[in-house]
C-alpha cells in the first residue's frame, strides 16, 4: 500500500462525496493509516443515504483519534431506517480503527506507553517503537445494550463485518 499524504486523501474523500456534505469540512485529526478506514465510512453513509430524499445533506462534526480509535460526530437529519445504517456504518469503522495501524494501514493492535497515563494507539509490528504494552485484540470487541438486550459484538477485519451474539436479555419475548 502506498503511502499517501494527510491534505491529499481527505480531500479527495470530501470531493467524492461533496453531494451530500454541508458545511464545512473539519481536518480529519487522524494517521494517513486509516484513509482507507475513513473512505469506506463515507461510502457507507453514502449507500445508507439512498432512501433519502436527494438534497440531503449531512454535517461533520468531527473526526479524530481518542484514546488510540477512531471517533466520529456527525449531524444527519434523516429517517430511523437510514439513522440505523449510519450508526452501523460508524461503528464498523470505529472497530476498524481499532485494529488497522494508524501509520500504514496494515493489520494492528491497540498499543500503550508505560507508566499511568499511557498514551494509546493502534500500531501494527513494524510501528510499534514507543508503544511496548499491547492491550487490544486482534478482533475488537465491543459490548452493547438496546431495547433487545446486551450483545457483544465482534469484528471481523478481513470481512470487514461483525456478528453479534447475546449475552444477556429478553430471549422469552421474542
Ligand atoms: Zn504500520
Amino acid at each position: 500500500m502506498s503511502r499517501r499524504k494527510h491534505a491529499e486523501w481527505q480531500a479527495e474523500i470530501y470531493d467524492k462525496h461533496a453531494g451530500w456534505i454541508a458545511g464545512t469540512r473539519p481536518h480529519m485529526s487522524v494517521g494517513d493509516g486509516w484513509a482507507d478506514v475513513v473512505s469506506r465510512l463515507f461510502d457507507r453513509i453514502s449507500q445508507a443515504l439512498a432512501g433519502e430524499p436527494p438534497s440531503t445533506k449531512i454535517v461533520i462534526i468531527d473526526i479524530k483519534e481518542k484514546y488510540g480509535e477512531l471517533r466520529v460526530e456527525i449531524l444527519a437529519p434523516v429517517g430511523p431506517e437510514t439513522e440505523a445504517a449510519i450508526d452501523q456504518a460508524i461503528l464498523l469503522a470505529e472497530l476498524r480503527s481499532e485494529c488497522t495501524c494508524d501509520a500504514c494501514g496494515a493489520p494492528g493492535r491497540m498499543r500503550s506507553t508505560l507508566g499511568q497515563s499511557a498514551w494509546l494507539a493502534v500500531t501494527c509490528d513494524d510501528h510499534q517503537s514507543g508503544y511496548p504494552r499491547t492491550v487490544g485484540e486482534r478482533s475488537p470487541k465491543r459490548r452493547i445494550k438496546d431495547r433487545f438486550g446486551v450483545f457483544e459484538i465482534t469484528y471481523d477485519r478481513a470481512a470487514d463485518s461483525i456478528t453479534k451474539t447475546r449475552v444477556a436479555g429478553r430471549r422469552e419475548a421474542e
